[in-house]
């Protein structure tokens, strides 16, 4: 089950190795955030296929999402319903289950912050989840401290399965870099989405922050950040390029070669630690903490986006975070494992 671009992207590594493990997938798309920038560039360019349910349903609503999911569950009948992350879909999803076992891709991950509606829903899948596949033993132990009922399995973490698998062909095959007309090494991208930071008082300052930086800025805004940009007339003033969003290839292959990373994103907070670029997330808070613990992540208000770019630096010796690339094959041997006859 699948909502919007970060799980499509956390769903294509684990559909290569259900495939692989011979177990049969259907994959359900809410359509939650529907734009076609965000959602079908991801089909075609993950080798996902296209999903059997696809219910364009164009809301965040769970009310409404929760029996259009129980009834292509009725009808599918599936050993497993697998949810991934912290979106008001993976809510959906699983309080739709029913009798259905649920497993949750992204288990035990907490901000402590909450104000997010995604807060709530982690831990509110977290507890209905009969299995809990857990990026690292932090957020294992924090599913232990909670007592929640499933079962606990540390796998590390999907997206990393992906960055292992896409990046090389990425920078292999985009040539976003030239298209752009940006040197390698010497380019920030900005990302900005979370409802928080798409107001237009904090994206003004938000703006304002990147356009300090001085150097080239890359923002491939999402239609949210977009939006308000628009209705506003905010004005986009340094070096700042706003840029549609891109497919993951390219965003890949631009991440992956930039001098630093400025987001509030969850996902690319790790991608910038598994690709070795030093990270300012302006956001009060991260579920990501261990990427700051070790100084290659910032957390920053927007008036000090530049000076906290200025100050980080990716550490030369920083350790290996949230798996090893390989938590899908985990995954499906857990699946397969709850599967054969006992
Ligand atoms: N991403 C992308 N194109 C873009 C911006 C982001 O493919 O223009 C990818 C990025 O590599 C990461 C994912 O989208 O894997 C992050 O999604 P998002 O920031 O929407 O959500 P979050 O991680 O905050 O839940």
């Amino acid at each position: 089950m699948v909502g919007n671009r970060p799980q499509f992207i956390k769903s294509a590594p684990l559909s290569l190795a259900l495939r692989a493990a011979g177990i049969d997938e259907t994959v359900l798309h809410t359509g939650q955030h529907y734009d076609p920038v965000l959602s079908d560039v991801f089909f075609a360019e993950l080798g996902l296929g296209e999903p059997a349910y696809r219910l364009e349903l164009r809301t965040a609503d769970v009310e409404a999402m929760r029996p259009e999911i129980a009834a292509a569950l009725g009808r599918e009948r599936p050993d497993w319903v697998l949810v991934y992350g912290d979106t008001n879909s993976t809510l959906a999803g699983a309080e739709a289950a029913g009798e259905t076992r649920v497993a949750h891709v992204e288990a035990g991950l907490r901000s402590f912050d909450l104000s997010m509606p995604e807060e709530h829903n982690r831990i509110a899948v977290d507890r209905r989840a009969d299995l809990l596949f857990c990026p690292d033993e932090r957020s294992a132990a924090q599913l232990e401290r909670e007592t929640v009922r499933g079962r606990r399995e540390v796998v590390g973490d999907v997206m990393a399965d992906a960055a292992r698998l896409f990046a090389p062909i990425a920078r292999g095959h985009s040539s976003i870099v030239d298209r752009l007309a940006v040197a390698p090494g010497d380019y920030v991208v900005l990302t900005i989405h979370r409802q928080a930071n798409v107001v237009p008082a904090r994206l003004r300052a938000i703006l304002d922050g990147a356009a300090a930086i001085g150097r080239a800025v890359v923002f491939p805004a999402h239609p949210r950040a977009r939006d308000t940009i628009d209705r506003e007339r905010l004005p986009v003033g340094g070096r700042i390029r706003v840029v549609e969003p891109l497919g993951y290839l390219d965003f890949t292959a631009l991440v992956s070669q930039a001098a630093a990373i400025v987001t509030d994103s969850g996902g690319l907070q790790k991608e910038a630690y598994w690709h070795r670029i030093p990270c300012v997330t302006v956001r009060p808070s991260t579920e990501w903490i261990d990427t700051v613990e070790v100084g290659a992540n910032v957390l920053a208000e927007p008036e000090a986006i530049s000076a906290a770019l200025a100050a980080v630096r990716f550490p030369p010796d920083a350790p290996p975070l949230y798996g090893d690339g390989h938590a899908s094959e985990r995954i499906a041997r857990h699946l397969l494992g709850s599967l054969s006859p006992a």
